[in-house]
């Protein structure tokens, strides 16, 4: 018998999101066509069959192989797809069934793409960004508890604030960071968006510190910033407030 599981249907959808912003953002970092040609092996081009699609079983499955010309594939597909999978469960299950979880959903999206470009070419890409800006500011006329002119001052702080730091940093920030917390701040609002830029200067902070250490990088390479960004965003819209009171409670 078929028991319709809510927990079961976010998790399926979030695999096959994650199959498509893969594919999504590796295209448009080349410029193609999302839609043509199908999906095909990028070493033999062979076309992928429907068991395929989902690259954290297959890559499972076949032991990180193509399963026509046996090579090897990156490990970023059942990464990004894991990714993907973890942040809109956890996502769904604090946010629960409510109109909220609409724009929590598309900011959640726009994240894992902006991780996934920036991750591969250290770009966050405009054709990505701007459509979901247009989106949230619509749909922020109609959801949230919060007044829509509340949304759109958190808007406007994320973009001032990251091109302050930008021109202070002299370039340390890109374009694409900027741009992306104008739609992180349509959606958290002014407070939570100042908290996640903390968070994610923290966290990135710590990672760059030990990748240092570790000598896994040199002063000079540029370390992306997005996975810190997503990380950041997803802790202060979600958990923002009872990190708030919790770091109130020792003053
Ligand atoms: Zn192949």
């Amino acid at each position: 018998m078929f028991v319709f599981s809510m927990d079961a249907f976010v998790i399926v959808l979030g695999l096959l999101l994650g199959s498509f912003f893969n594919v999504v953002a590796i295209r448009l970092l080349k410029q193609q066509s999302i839609a043509f040609p199908p999906s095909h092996c990028p070493s033999c081009k062979h076309p992928l069959s429907p068991q395929d699609l989902i690259p954290i079983i297959s890559y499972v499955l076949l032991k990180g192989r193509c399963r026509y010309c046996q090579t090897s594939i990156s490990p970023l597909y059942p990464l990004g797809e894991l990714v993907t999978v973890l942040s809109l469960y956890t996502v769904y299950k604090v946010v629960g069934l409510s109109f909220e979880l609409i724009p929590a959903m598309l900011l959640t999206s726009l994240l894992v793409i902006s991780v996934l470009t920036d991750i591969r070419e250290k770009l966050i890409l405009n054709v990505v960004t701007f459509p979901f800006i247009g989106i949230l500011v619509i749909v922020r006329l109609f959801i949230g508890e919060g007044a829509f002119w509340y949304y759109l001052i958190g808007g406007i702080v994320g973009f001032s604030l990251l091109l302050l730091i930008s021109i202070a940093s002299k370039g340390g920030m890109g374009g694409g960071d900027i741009k992306l917390y104008a739609a992180i701040g349509l959606v958290l609002g002014p407070w939570l968006t100042v908290m996640s830029f903390v968070l994610a200067s923290f966290v990135g902070a710590i990672v760059g510190i030990f990748l240092l250490l570790t000598g896994k990088v040199n002063r000079k390479q540029p370390i992306p910033f997005g996975p810190y960004i997503l990380i950041g965003t997803l802790t202060a819209y979600l958990f923002g407030s009872q990190l708030w009171d919790w770091y109130r409670s020792f003053f």
